[in-house]
């Protein structure tokens, strides 16, 4: 693997849209290596691109990203605003779930983006997500609930795809992200902390 640890966000992308270190290249329309500012408050990180992120090589389009619109409106927040990623850039065949190998492929690239963006509050979308912070644990037990890791705050919410199709999450997502300003708020006002621990990350990335 090329050296990334000095890229920008901009060729950190630009390596993410020609990568081939997993098998996933080979099926892809466009890889979808993230959206948003260089440097964000905010970060987002969900699980993999679907058909249409596939399509159109951009993070949470279609329904789910338009109700993630929509909660961001209701924080009086727009998509331009935060940075949106995924754990994996390229889209597994019918989407099933990313396999170890190619999470490890990849964990580098997001790794370098949270370096870059240096968000004030990580909020996971998703398994495979929320495992990176909170190995093994349930969604339903533990959303909305931010943890320490190092320097940032991650906040574990329901994925906004699965909100859509399981109506009694809707408000615990839409509850869930009424929280983000105030924690956005109170990590302005900690500083600085301290670097994000190894132990904290699953091994698995
Ligand atoms: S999923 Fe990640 S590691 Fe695999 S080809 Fe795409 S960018 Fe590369």
């Amino acid at each position: 693997m090329i050296d990334i640890s000095q890229m920008t966000l901009e060729q950190l992308e630009s390596t993410i849209e020609s990568c081939a270190l997993c098998p996933l290249h080979s099926g892809r329309n466009h890889a979808v290596p993230g959206e948003g500012p260089a440097r964000a408050d905010i970060m987002f990180i969900g699980e993999g691109p679907g058909f249409h992120e596939d399509r159109q090589g951009r993070p949470f389009v279609g329904a789910a990203g338009k109700f993630l619109e929509e909660l961001l409106a209701n924080i009086s927040m727009t998509r331009e605003q935060v940075y949106i990623a995924n754990v994996i850039k390229c889209r597994a065949p019918g989407n099933r779930d990313p396999q170890p190998e190619e999470l490890t492929a990849c964990k580098p690239y997001l790794d370098r983006q949270i370096e870059i963006i240096q968000p004030k509050v990580i909020v996971t979308l998703g398994r495979f997500s929320m495992y990176r912070y909170f190995p093994g644990q349930s969604i339903s037990k533990i959303h909305g609930q931010p943890r320490q890791a190092g320097n940032v705050l991650v906040v574990p919410m329901f994925h906004p795809a699965a909100a859509l199709h399981q109506p009694k999450w809707r408000p615990l997502i839409e509850a869930d992200f009424q929280k983000l300003p105030q924690l956005v708020a109170k990590m302005e006002q900690s500083g600085p902390i301290e670097p994000e621990p190894k132990a904290q990350q699953l091994s698995l990335f």
